[in-house]
């Protein structure tokens, strides 16, 4: 070992950050000696009253985010889009030509619209990252000589962490123990293949990417354990430093809101060209180029849709925050939108369906079968008849507690496991034949090690046992079955094999649901290695270990519900074939006589048989992480939108792959939430079920505002162009049409944001991604309500004038007529397809303030001398309110009578 002297000081690093101290070059010092210089020790950690202390003058182990794109750059950006451009365009002509009121409304109101915008970017871009954060990654560390699992951010200098596959460096850690342990470290070198890592000192001047015994925050582990103490936390981290981190704005753009964008320039070429036709047309007539120019303005701001952008981000926004309190974190917002569309979703077995909740039933060694009694991890429960286990039990027992990386611990006189369950029932097991696991791992310590990974299917660990050293197998018996020639017998000798007779016993256990383990031994001659034995034949096979994992009763009801929704669930597991059958049968995933695929079968079929194969199959079983990206993309070529939970660091690319990957807060590696979409708080598959009702509902909801808003725009549009082709005044001038077009976006269509869930989401089938947004049905209701708009203010407007009303009142009331109809029509765009009065007149309260809010504004608009002033407006009487509602209910029945039609 390339040690260090103890006492030699070892060479600082250069200064690399601002305010940083003179660092140690950790890499050149022996683990040993670094231990000893921040006083940690690796057996134990860090005991309660030092982590205190050190938190107190460490702080928490976070690094500052880097500071964003500043408040003004933010508000700026709000005024470069086209639509904004042209209204600013619009008010800088109308300053040119004198009109200094209109000039500054349409100032004052891009300001306001770019105000809003700003707020609610800002607020949406919060909610974002403030859920990313929630997300913590924790670790699994030494204190107090035992293990326990905690967030990240309480980590110190000194803790010593324990690393396996798939963890995040949680801060910047000298290794001081690794097996097999690989690291990816891009994040900071960029280099993307994996590094392998050791515990030795390496001599001064080597270089950050080849300091193979150190590991730094925010690379990934990929395959083996180690453990490391920690040296540097937070900005003290090589990260931190270097501060690489991408500020923490999330990217607020999905699929539907940039083709929302590409439609508003269309809409903005359109609405260009009707503006040089009417200004042609009216030339043509002789009137005069100012009123004509006026005339476009109107046409360009009443038809362009100011609200929709920032409307569509709350929409998206407040879908985020309710999925998050049905415990599905967003991380990607375009998988708000694609959830909707979500035909198939394939999910692990154990932990997202089942409980995860380990307890062994029933063991079988030496030839007998022995039930197990007791529930959950608590280790009060009977072996048989609680007769003394012996022989071939006792080693299985044994070999269960020795491969084990697991703990059992006692916290408010419940018992919990740290670790994986599976690991955890064997230690439970164990104490209730009286094998204490502390006191076996100390008396037979652990010599060497392969780790389990959902590859190879199985772990061995290295003993020795009075005077013999084992290597002890468990795990899947198809890995370990074939590799063994004999047997122990009940009382411990080695005998021959009976693989028949425990072929079937197993498949015994794996019908009733249990999960089957393996266990078996090798005596390894002391000269050789594990990894030179590893893969040896001649195992002693010693028993079978049987445990109930109960699927989760709130999975039964969801996957029901994704039944009526049209949505196929599938369940690939790394689990044995009939276990996951059986399962699958009491979850309704398999129905009587469905077949299951193994990944050994799928292996062998060529992409075009995959296809049809995974059209007819619901369970994979036994499938190694790889495979599950075949699937995926086999699912796809059939035309199927993916949804595909997975934790592990070989789940990535298939995560990656599916149309919204998801990862299990719980349970996942650091590796896996990375590259997914979303990820589950309780790992449960119900909350898969929620964020697609959520986002079917979302979905709708931005429909419902589109359908309600375009309207507004093509009824103005329709009123400017028929008022010049008729060679009549106006009816509303460019201000009003800001006004209408603003205060209505924000206090009425705004409200659809906050529509509830409506009932029938998940009774219908997905939406297919290529529809169109509005389909035809939808595009007739615009025309509708838009000609409805257009005949109601300018016939109104029309009468006004023609009863001897003023220019002004007849505006007014033309105005009036739209902001009225729109109310209106609100009512009848809180569902696309039942009546106001079906979704419940009152279950979205928001609507109704802003219903009343609009009415104050109008109110005002309407008999408030200054903004009489402002906005050309003028008080009018009870009998024009009258014609008004008229027309507004006129607008609401037409509209209900056109959806029930259609409805029937
Ligand atoms: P799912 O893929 O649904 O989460 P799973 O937990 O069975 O199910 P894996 O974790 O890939 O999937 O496990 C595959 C097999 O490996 C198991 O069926 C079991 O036989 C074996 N196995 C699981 N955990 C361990 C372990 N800790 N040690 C040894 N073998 C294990």
């Amino acid at each position: 070992m390339g040690r260090q002297r103890k006492g030699d000081l070892p060479p600082p690093l250069p200064e690399t950050a601002k305010g940083a101290v003179q660092s140690i070059a950790w890499h050149c010092l022996a683990a040993d000696e670094a231990a000893a210089r921040l006083a940690a020790s690796f057996e134990d950690g860090l005991g309660e009253d030092e982590i205190a202390r050190r938190r107190a003058t460490h702080g928490e182990n976070r690094i500052s985010p880097k500071p964003g794109k500043g408040p003004v750059l933010r508000l700026a950006l709000q005024f470069v889009q086209p639509l904004v451009l042209v209204l600013l365009l619009a008010g800088l002509v109308t300053a040119i030509l004198g009109e200094w009121v209109d000039a500054g409304v349409i100032f004052g109101v891009t300001l306001i619209n770019a105000v809003i915008g700003f707020v609610q970017e800002g607020r949406a871009e919060n909610a974002l990252a403030a859920l990313a954060r929630s997300v913590t990654s924790e670790v699994t560390v030494l204190r107090g000589g035992c293990k326990q699992r905690l967030s990240s951010t309480q980590l110190v200098p000194g803790d010593v962490v324990l690393l396996a596959a798939g963890d995040k460096v949680p801060a910047d850690l000298r290794l001081f123990r690794a097996k097999d342990l690989q690291a990816i470290e891009a994040a900071l070198t960029g280099e993307s293949t994996a590094v392998a890592k050791h515990g030795e000192a390496l001599p001064e001047g080597t270089l950050l990417a080849e300091r193979a015994n150190m590991a730094y925050a925010g690379t990934v582990m990929i395959s083996g354990q180690g453990a490391g103490v920690v040296v540097a936390i937070g900005d003290r981290t090589e990260t931190g430093r270097i501060s690489r981190l991408i500020a923490a704005a999330p990217d607020l753009t999905t699929p539907l809101t940039r083709k929302m964008a590409e439609f508003s320039n269309w809409l903005l070429l359109a609405i260009g060209l009707l503006a040089l036709f009417t200004f042609a047309v009216g030339m043509w007539r002789g009137e005069s180029a100012f009123d004509m120019f006026m005339a476009a303005v109107a046409l360009a701001v009443g038809a362009i849709p100011e609200g929709l952008p920032a409307a569509m981000t709350i929409t998206l926004a407040i879908g985020v925050s309710r999925m998050a309190r049905r415990r599905a974190i967003i991380r990607k917002l375009p998988a708000v939108e694609t959830l909707g569309s979500t035909t198939v979703i394939c999910s692990d077995k154990t932990g997202t369906l089942t409980e995860n909740q380990m307890t062994v039933r029933e063991l079988y060694a030496g030839g007998m079968r022995t039930a197990v009694a007791g529930s959950g991890y608590s280790p009060n429960g009977r072996i048989g008849d609680g007769q003394p286990v012996t022989g071939a039990l006792r080693e299985c027992l044994l070999a269960g507690v020795l491969c084990n990386d697991a703990a059992l611990r006692k916290s408010n006189r419940h018992w919990e496991v740290v670790g994986d369950p599976t690991e955890g029932a064997l230690l439970v097991v164990a104490r209730k034949a009286g094998l204490d696991e502390r006191t076996l791992q100390k008396l037979f310590p652990r010599l060497d090690e392969i780790p389990f990974d959902s590859m190879r299917q199985y772990m061995v660990t290295l003993h020795e046992i009075e005077g013999a050293r084992f290597a002890y197998f468990k795990g899947a018996l198809e890995k370990l079955l074939p590799r063994s020639l004999a047997m122990l017998d009940g009382d411990g000798a080695v005998v021959e094999l009976r693989h028949d007779e425990i072929e079937q016993v197993a498949r015994g256990m794996a019908a009733e649901g249990l999960r089957v383990l393996a266990v078996a031994r090798l005596a390894v001659d002391s000269a050789r290695s594990l990894d030179a034995v590893g893969s040896d034949e001649g195992l002693q096979f010693v028993g079978l270990v049987g445990m109930v994992d109960p699927p989760r009763a709130k999975a039964i009801a969801a996957v029901r519900t994704c039944h009526t929704a049209g949505i196929v669930v599938k369940m690939i597991t790394g689990d044995h074939a009939v276990t996951a059958l059986s399962i699958a049968r009491q979850l309704g995933i398999a129905k009587i006589g469905q077949p299951v695929l193994t990944g050994r079968e799928l292996a062998a079929l060529d992409d075009e048989e995959l296809r049809h194969a995974v059209h007819r199959v619901n369970v994979f079983a036994r499938v190694e992480p790889e495979q599950k990206l075949r699937l995926v993309r086999a699912l796809q070529a059939n035309g199927e939108v993916v949804a595909m939970t997975g934790d592990g660091v070989n789940d990535a690319p298939a995560l990656k792959q599916a149309d919204i990957g998801i990862a299990m807060g719980l349970g996942g590696t650091e590796v896996a939430k990375d590259a997914a979409d979303m990820v589950l708080t309780d790992d449960d598959f119900a909350a898969i079920e929620a964020a697609v009702e959520e986002g079917r509902g979302v979905y709708d909801n931005l429909v419902k505002f589109i359908t309600w808003t375009l309207p507004t725009n093509f009824g103005e549009g329709l009123v400017i162009v028929a008022a010049i082709v008729a060679g009549a005044t106006l009816p509303i001038t460019p201000l009003q049409i800001l006004w209408i077009n603003m205060t209505t976006a924000v206090f009425l269509g705004l409200m659809l944001a906050f529509e509830p869930i409506e009932q029938h989401v998940m009774h219908r089938p997905p939406r297919p991604p290529a529809t169109p947004i509005l389909d035809a049905p939808l595009v007739w209701r615009n025309v509708l309500v838009s000609v409805l708009l257009l005949a109601g203010s300018f016939g109104l407007f029309l009468f006004e004038l023609a009863q001897g009303h003023s220019l002004a009142e007849a505006r007014t009331v033309a105005l009036n007529v739209f902001v009225v109809v729109q109310a209106m029509y609100l009512f009848n765009c809180r569902s696309l397809t039942l009546s106001a009065l079906r979704v419940g007149l009152f279950s979205n309260p928001a609507v109704w303030y802003g219903v009343l809010i609009m009415a104050v504004l109008q109110g005002l608009l309407t008999y408030l001398p200054l903004l009489n002033r402002l906005f050309a407006t003028a008080p009018i009487g009870a009998q024009e309110w009258i014609e008004i509602f008229a027309v507004g209910i006129l607008a609401y029945l037409v509209v209900g009578i056109e959806k029930r039609l259609r409805k029937n």
